[in-house]
């Protein structure tokens, strides 16, 4: 298909699934030989482009338009990839279900129009309806908690969050800076692959970039070609539903008859990942969000605002911040002030690195491999395990009419259970669709030790 002919197709489906928040107008590519010469790409909308604008699909920054754009775009670009346009998202990444957005929820398209329409996931859920339904060949998302995993399990994409610190987040809008990381949905795994070798490089921009040092020691591992695999006690919530559990058994059986080797093994600070996760998310959140001000950045509540006409100068930013802002959105930067505030710090924030520390050391503990962070720990465990596979989400994707009715954020929250562990420990993750033709997308996780991602892809080739 022509490219005329994609964008009208593209155009045609976003109308009924709205996963775009906004369409390129001219469509060049900077390099007809280069790895991705030609290949489509959909560009979630908290990922800087110079082009086109960057809203975090907040009316805070409904129109804003970056001075510049983000290395991730620019190495695609160089790499000859064309980008298709930017993809609809919960507002700032603060979500699972793609409903938290000012341009409107996106629909699952992974289901007939004629059923009720479901939950695309979140918060990448643009990013994820874009990939299956073809609009691009691959799209970019940012997984910050499961936001790269959950949308693609949920619309039966694949969708691959690398090792923290390996893709530059310079140009990615900060929802919680020390867990946001690039991820790379597509329904082709070696386009996922290809896309990854072009992303992974040193950005001397970032301060948390992985260093060549460690990046070499993390590339001259081999994995083994028959696998331990893990299976965490704790990932296994009476709450998976039977289909799921039946699927995520099958992989893990056909894996046994090839030749890799099962293992049950524990992780025993995973209960407590999911409260220590929106601890520290929106902890940080509170924090990088202050910079939407009206002043700085974002939304004004009046265009020349006549401070002397409010109380204090706080009613204002107050004013500007209520309209920036969506219900989540400010319940979560509420959150966060709480558990930084003087009172509740050690209780609540220091409490809950103490936990990631733990986590990141159960970790450690159950892999073969080394960590490269830690080089006192150079030799990994020989009967560790190379990876851990669980299922990606309980359930397949709920009807939007469900999610409209949950009771409680908290039960939204709920969603997270499997996908956060990762990326409080850093490690690399990718979630495969594993359905039956014609079923609803379902999906499993694979999970490596940090700096593992080739470990991790060769997993889901098997797997695939
Ligand atoms: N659903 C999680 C949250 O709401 C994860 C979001 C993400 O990964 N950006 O925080």
């Amino acid at each position: 298909m022509g490219l005329t002919d994609h964008i009208c197709k593209t155009v045609d489906l976003n109308k009924r699934l709205n996963a775009l928040t906004s369409i390129s107008k001219t469509f060049v590519s900077a390099n007809i030989s280069g790895p991705l010469a030609n290949k489509y790409v959909v560009i979630k909308d908290n990922i800087c482009t110079s082009d086109l604008p960057t809203t975090c699909a907040s009316n805070s920054l409904r129109d804003y338009i970056s001075p510049y754009e983000a290395t991730c775009v620019t190495l695609l670009k160089r790499a000859g990839a064309i980008v298709i346009g930017k993809a609809n998202l919960d507002e700032f990444g603060m979500g699972s279900t793609n409903t938290n957005t000012a341009f409107g929820h996106v629909v699952n398209s992974a289901y007939s129009p004629q059923s009720p329409p479901r939950t695309a996931g979140g918060s990448s859920g643009g990013s994820a309806v874009a990939a299956a339904s073809g609009m691009c060949d691959f799209a970019l998302g940012t997984d910050t908690g499961g936001s790269v995993r959950l949308p693609a399990a949920y619309c039966g994409t694949i969708g691959f969050k690398p090792t923290y610190g390996l893709i530059s987040r310079v140009g990615v809008i900060a929802y919680a800076q020390s867990l946001d990381t690039v991820g790379i949905l597509s329904n082709d795994l070696e386009t996922v692959t290809n896309v990854f070798k072009v992303l992974n490089q040193y950005d001397p921009k970032d301060p948390t970039s992985l260093t060549s040092d460690i990046r070499r020691k993390a590339e001259d591992y081999k994995p083994p070609r028959k696998l331990r695999i893990g299976l965490p006690l704790e990932c296994n919530p009476s709450d998976i539903s039977p289909i799921v559990r039946q699927k995520w058994t099958e992989i893990l059986q056909a894996m046994h008859n090839d030749g890799h080797k099962i293992y049950q093994v524990s992780i025993p600070t995973i209960p407590a990942a999911l409260s220590t996760y929106y601890c520290i998310s929106t902890a940080e959140c509170s924090s990088n969000l202050s910079r939407f001000d009206g002043i700085r950045y974002g939304y004004r509540d009046v265009d020349e605002p006549d401070v002397a006409s409010y109380e204090d100068a706080n009613l204002w930013y107050a004013a500007t911040r209520l309209k920036g802002f969506g219900d989540e959105v400010r319940r979560r930067v509420l959150l966060g002030t709480y558990s930084l505030s003087a009172g509740a710090y050690n209780s609540h924030f220091a409490q809950a690195m103490k936990v990631r520390r733990k986590l990141q050391s159960d970790f450690d503990r159950i892999f073969r491999a080394a960590n490269v962070l830690h080089p006192n720990q150079e030799k990994g465990h020989q009967d560790g395990v190379d990876i851990l596979i669980t299922p990606t989400t309980t359930t397949s994707a709920p009807t939007l009419h469900d999610v409209y009715s949950t009771a409680s954020p908290i039960d939204a929250y709920v969603n997270d259970v499997l996908t956060v562990a990762p990326n409080l420990a850093g490690l690399p993750a990718i979630s495969l669709p594993c359905q039956s033709p014609g079923e609803p997308p379902i999906a499993v996780q694979i999970v490596g030790q940090f700096g593992k991602d080739e470990t991790v892809l060769q997993c889901a080739r098997y797997v695939s």
